[in-house]
């Protein structure tokens, strides 16, 4: 593996200095010629280890921002999965938002967080009224879409329409806090600001390529316990020197666990009005078949049945419930 140091790179020695000049000076300096090779090295790595995902490729702000909702706090694994099913489903924005919300429902399965179906759905109904049936490029307009924030407004604009975004997810702030601020765990030390400067990296007219090889980076080489030993940039790394030194990054406080949670409860609940694939429940049938047997379950499950459909996930006139909104003949 090439470790060769950049022209210009001083190694870090100091505290890191103010974000305005974290790229500009300072034992942390990112000069235009160790940009160039941070930014060289990163693509050409992507170049051989790019994932194969399909909405990387296709060119299609729709495949994009499906994948990008999809992608939010869910394995990759299961994001495939579901990104598959919907996009037979669903194939076009304008298949979309003819969709009712039990069909969106229904598609999106045990991918969890259905907020997010329901968000797709409503994006898709609102182009079709405000955008002229397209996804707007310009970022504010897509930022004004629900369930769009800025992440995805990025993958939006770097894969479907090819602008320079720059995007942030847990992995890019890995790599970035790393290679720039010196911090060993981003995610809990690196400020927002040093993640904006940071950005400050990507490559003009590469953004369908950066934004991924800092995921796939932060996916395979730059994870929670780092490769520093086959890294392409670890010569021009912040963080290298304290790894080498044997400091370990401290783990970032994990999701609460799903077993007995609410969570776990809610997706229960909308299992069982997904299986009944288009008819509703009886209120009974329901707290049944989603494992409440005693007085104090089937109240819980009557009370997260309340939520869902305060949420717009589920429906219920008291006796019985049904995924999405309530048919208007019954
Ligand atoms: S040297 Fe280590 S910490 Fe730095 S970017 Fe490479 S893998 Fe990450």
């Amino acid at each position: 593996m090439v470790h060769d140091e950049a022209p210009g790179y001083a190694p870090p020695t100091m505290p890191r200095s103010t974000p305005d000049h974290l790229l500009q000076q300072g034992p942390h300096a990112f000069p235009p010629a160790r940009r160039r090779a941070v930014q060289r090295r990163l693509l050409e790595w992507y170049d051989e280890h790019a994932q194969p995902f399909p909405w990387r490729t296709a060119r299609d702000p729709y495949a994009a921002l499906v994948a990008a909702v999809a992608a939010q706090q869910t394995q990759m694994s299961r994001v495939l999965e579901v990104y598959a099913r919907w996009m037979e489903a669903f194939p076009t924005l304008a298949s979309l938002a003819r969709a009712d919300r039990a069909a969106v429902l229904q598609t999106w399965g045990r991918a969890g967080y259905p907020r997010r179906a329901v968000g797709l759905n409503e994006t898709a109904r609102r182009c079709m009224e405000e955008h002229a049936g397209a996804l707007p490029r310009d970022p504010e307009a897509l930022l004004a879409l629900p369930g769009v924030g800025p992440f995805t407004a990025a993958i939006v604009r770097t894969f479907g329409f090819g602008d320079d975004a720059p995007a942030v997810d847990t992995n890019i702030v890995r790599v970035l806090g790393r290679l720039v601020s010196g911090d060993l765990q981003p995610a809990r030390d690196t400020s927002r600001a040093e993640i904006d400067a940071a950005a400050a990296l990507f490559p003009a007219g590469e953004g369908a390529r950066w934004n991924p090889a800092l995921m796939d980076y932060g996916a395979r080489v730059c994870t929670p316990r780092p490769h520093c030993e086959v890294c392409v940039v670890a010569s021009m790394c912040a963080a290298q020197p304290r790894f080498a030194a044997g400091e370990v990054a401290a783990p970032v406080s994990a999701q609460g666990t799903f077993e007995g949670s609410e969570r776990q409860a809610r997706g229960r609940v909308m299992q069982v009005l997904r299986d009944a694939a288009g008819e509703s429940v009886t209120l009974p049938a329901l707290t049944k078949r989603a494992g409440a047997t005693t007085a104090e379950e089937r109240a819980r499950v009557r009370i997260l049945l309340g939520r869902l459909a305060e949420e717009g996930l589920a429906w219920t006139d008291g006796r019985r419930a049904g995924l999405g909104q309530r048919p208007s003949k019954m």
